[in-house]
């Protein structure tokens, strides 16, 4: 028999399908903030997966991501299992199109949270003590920030319990090792034996067709390869990337790239100019090590020290 599945006192029990709230939060204007949470068990034993997007409210391609599978009918049909679907886990940066909560604290920053703290450390302690005991692993949908956009990836601790073995079943094009942050979700969710993947893919504010096809894809490649679901798909081969490091801007100026997110590069191989707006200076960027482009920042006027390209090495 599966297990009983409870989220604020709210019973969804093998078979059912239902939306309900992770907690209600009020709002200065005595608005109420909910967080839906859309269950959907199968009647038989199985993985119980969380999806959830949103943690930043202005990295819209996860959001959508959940959307096209809660509108394409696998989540309902599932064999076996269940599916937690949290398509904003952060209402209100949504609504104020916000990266951080407005405090100006980063929601993936307070983690695992407490009952009594502040708006974020609240939603973090609902999500350690709601969801993550419930789960058996989860996938956490982010964008790039600051104008930085990432070729689809996802990010997991190559040594931990089941991350690249999770992470090949997903088949997202890259894989990276990428280490925990303190105090995220990740990293929390993981002290509790709860692997938690993160897709990474596009920028913030802007819809990429790439990065939610690959996301809705990878979803359904998982739930494929845990046996939730029937669904002719290819295997999605990733490339599996051990490090990664940032090409920094030498000097401040405007940036530009000819290469694409996404591409080979190799070593020394000139992947980038800085100019100053006069036509004066000028200085190439040069591939630090052999590896891929995994994202760029498309931002055109940089100062020295920003990030550019992050490459990712196999
Ligand atoms: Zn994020």
């Amino acid at each position: 028999m599966p297990k009983q599945i409870v989220i604020n006192k709210q019973i969804i029990k093998p078979g059912e399908s239902k939306e309900v709230n992770m907690n209600v939060y009020r709002l200065p204007t005595r608005t109420i903030m909910e967080i839906p949470v859309h269950v959907f068990r199968s009647v038989h034993e199985g993985p119980v997966v969380l999806l959830s997007a949103g943690m930043h409210g202005d990295e819209i391609n996860g959001i959508e991501i959940i959307r096209q599978l809660l509108r394409g009918g696998h989540l309902s049909r599932l064999k076996k299992g269940s599916i937690l679907a949290m398509p904003i886990i952060n209402i209100i940066s949504f609504l104020n199109h916000s990266r951080d909560l407005p405090d100006g604290k980063d929601l993936n920053r307070c983690f695992p949270g407490s009952q009594s703290g502040s708006l974020g450390s609240r939603i973090a302690y609902d999500m350690m003590n709601e969801i993550v005991p419930q789960i058996d692993l989860g996938v956490d949908f982010h964008t790039g920030g600051a104008r930085i956009n990432n070729y689809p990836q996802i990010r997991c601790v190559f040594k931990d319990n089941r991350n690249l073995e999770l992470a090949k079943m997903f088949g997202s094009p890259f894989i990276l090792n990428a280490d925990y942050r303190e105090k995220s979700f990740r990293l929390e969710a993981s002290r509790k034996g709860k692997p938690v993947l993160v897709y990474e893919a596009g920028e913030s504010m802007r819809f990429n067709e790439k990065a939610i096809t690959e996301g809705v894809n990878g979803c359904l490649r998982l739930m494929k390869n845990l046996g939730m679901i029937d669904l002719e798909l290819d295997p999605g081969p990733s490339l599996i990337l051990n490090d990664t490091t940032w090409v920094r801007a030498d000097i401040s100026g405007m940036f530009r790239t000819t290469k694409k997110y996404g591409s080979h590069i190799k070593k020394n191989e000139v992947i980038g100019s800085i100019s100053d707006p006069y036509g004066e200076i000028e200085t190439t960027l040069k591939a630090p090590e052999t590896g891929y482009i995994i994202g760029i920042n498309n931002k055109p006027v940089i100062n020295e020290g920003d990030a550019l390209i992050h490459v990712g090495m196999e």
